[in-house]
């Protein structure tokens, strides 16, 4: 008698079960089938945006902290007051920090990677407006690009935690 094989799993039968453990119905029609498969396809998709996700948030950290660093850094040098470049290299550092952080908490990590960007924002915006609009465009991308990857993170570990 040959072996019965999970389409799925590749898991490795004897008689054929009624369900295989992950899930896969031998005994339903063929629309059970197709539903079980094209739920595991949508949930494949869906976590790997969140991956795709994290590792591009992830280096939105990493650029704008590593920058934001290195320009505070060389301004520190040669300023006078280095006071407010000072606040900046800090920011900067937990930025890159949250950025590592992410690799073992990516939705908390990014999120609030991205909180501690706006509250700078914001706190830009008071200080001094004019810096604030500065590459103004460049911010909302981030922002928005940052807040759509934290919606396809959580949706990830959603599905992760129910597998
Ligand atoms: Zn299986």
């Amino acid at each position: 008698m040959s072996k019965i094989f999970c389409p799925n799993c590749y898991c490795e039968f004897e008689i054929q079960p009624e369900k295989c453990e992950c899930g896969y119905p031998f005994n339903g029609n063929d629309m059970d089938k197709y539903k079980f498969m094209s739920t595991l396809v949508k949930k494949e998709r869906i976590l790997q945006d969140g991956i795709n996700s994290a590792s591009y948030s992830r280096n939105i950290l990493f650029i704008i902290g590593g920058l934001n660093l290195l320009i505070s850094l060389i301004f520190a040098l040669s300023a006078k007051d280095n006071s407010y470049y000072l606040i900046t290299m800090i920011y900067s550092v937990i930025l890159i920090g949250l950025g590592f952080y992410s690799y073992k908490e990516p939705f908390f990590a990014l999120l609030l990677g991205f909180l501690v960007m706006i509250l700078i924002y914001t706190v830009i915006g008071f200080i001094d407006p004019a810096k604030l609009l500065s590459g103004l465009i460049l911010k909302v991308f981030f922002v928005s690009s940052f807040i759509y990857g934290l919606v396809k993170i959580k949706q990830s570990e959603n599905i992760e935690k129910n597998i």
